[in-house]
């Protein structure tokens, strides 16, 4: 009995180690869609690499390899694309911060991934929906040791500006709030306190919320069509756990973004509004880049404040938090250029997992020992 208790919790303590403090990467392919030719450039794909069939004037090897944590081809499932990120989500319920985004240019599969496709079904959920369902069911599980409370919050940054997508006042006005505020600090885990946060138990509850969110997006696209890929947007799930044998909080958030589309538009071809849009996308996209070199090269000084986006990932991006980012790539011959230049971000990315994994690292070994006693010592107790 006893044994058997401390090697389940090796089992978990070894997971946690895993994922300790860093960043990984997945790469996604997404199909070819009804009506596309399919002539693919992706080449071989195995699990951690992908060969991208290049034309020659990119040079004359004519491929290009990329190597990440994980690559998931064309037909790999919704579940299947899950399953790797379970271990992470279950890790917020133990006080760390998590981050999940989805980067790519517009049409790669970036909300595929992230919520699902247009009409759902339970076997098309996206990354969002499971990973809620699957904090209610662990939280359910631990009930006899921990109280946990789960809200979330849907914001949008769009032309640095922060909207509150499940603010009251949504549905019924043209543009649903913008919030200004956004926190630097750790100390309450609210990243944008002025948010409505709404706490959820059930699955149920998430989906009509997401609803209400996607609609007060939709109010705000009338405008300007399309703005869903112009916009990230990001929500943020909020777990606050009280450990009833000791009464001792915890706490832990994710941010699941869907980043806007990663495009680089032709200045030539495009004014006014949609340049705007353009030059903000590229800022905040390039500050992502530069905050995650910085934590690579262990810089002293991290540039979180270049943009909104960084600001509300702070505490999701070095430090003891882990972030994993979904890139996605459209198999398409005419994408072969935003092909490239999405796996050459990734990758840049992809090295911070040789800097980030000692920062802070004896903070979260205590809390997780701390954790290890709490859960043998219910287990105990169970026994007795
Ligand atoms: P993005 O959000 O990056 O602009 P979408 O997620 O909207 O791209 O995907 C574009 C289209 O491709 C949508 O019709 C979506 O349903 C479809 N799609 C994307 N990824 C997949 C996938 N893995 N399997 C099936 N269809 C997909
Ligand atoms: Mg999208």
């Amino acid at each position: 009995g006893y044994h058997k208790i401390l090697e389940e919790n090796r089992k978990l303590y070894n997971q946690v180690q895993d994922l300790k403090g860093n960043i990984r990467v997945y790469c996604r392919v997404r199909p070819f869609l009804p009506g596309q030719s399919n002539l693919s450039t992706v080449g071989h794909i195995d699990d951690g690499s992908i060969t991208i069939l290049t034309p020659p004037k990119y040079g004359k090897e004519g491929h290009k390899s990329f190597t990440f944590n994980k690559v998931f081809g064309p037909f790999a499932t919704q579940e299947e694309v899950f399953s790797d990120t379970q271990p992470l989500i279950r890790s917020v319920l133990d006080g760390y911060n998590v981050c999940i985004f989805a980067y790519g240019q517009t049409g790669a599969g970036k909300t595929y991934t992230m919520s699902g496709p247009k009409v759902l079904t339970e076997q098309s959920f996206g990354v969002n929906y499971r990973a809620l369902n699957d904090l209610f069911h662990i939280s359910k599980e631990r009930k006899d040791t921990f109280c946990y409370e789960i809200s979330v919050q849907m914001i949008e940054i769009y032309n640095e500006q922060v909207r509150d997508l499940l603010a009251s006042d949504g549905p019924h006005k043209r543009y649903p709030s913008i919030v200004s505020y956004i926190r630097n600090s750790s100390q309450t885990g609210f990243a944008v306190p002025d948010a409505n946060s709404v706490p959820v138990t059930s699955t149920t509850e998430v989906i009509e919320l997401m609803d209400i969110g996607q609609k007060n997006r939709a109010v705000s696209a009338t405008s300007m069509n399309d703005r869903s890929s112009r916009s990230h947007s990001c929500l943020t799930i909020h777990v606050q756990g009280r450990e009833l044998a000791s009464g001792v909080f915890v706490r832990g958030s994710m941010h699941l973004v869907d980043l806007a589309g990663s495009e680089r538009v032709n200045k030539s071809e495009v004014k006014g509004d949609r340049l705007k849009e353009a030059q903000h996308i590229n800022k905040s996209l390039a500050a992502l880049g530069d905050v995650i070199s910085a934590l690579a090269q262990k810089s002293s000084h991290i540039p979180y404040r270049n943009s909104k986006l960084t600001q509300l990932l702070q505490d999701s991006l070095g430090g003891q938090a882990k972030t994993l980012m979904f890139v996605h790539i459209s198999p398409e011959a005419d994408a072969i250029s935003e092909t490239l230049s999405t796996l050459k971000f990734a990758e840049r990315v992809a090295m911070v997992e040789l800097g980030a994994a000692q920062v802070n690292k004896d903070n979260g070994e205590v809390k997780e020992l701390r954790l290890q006693v709490a859960s043998l010592k219910a287990a105990l107790a169970k026994k007795e």
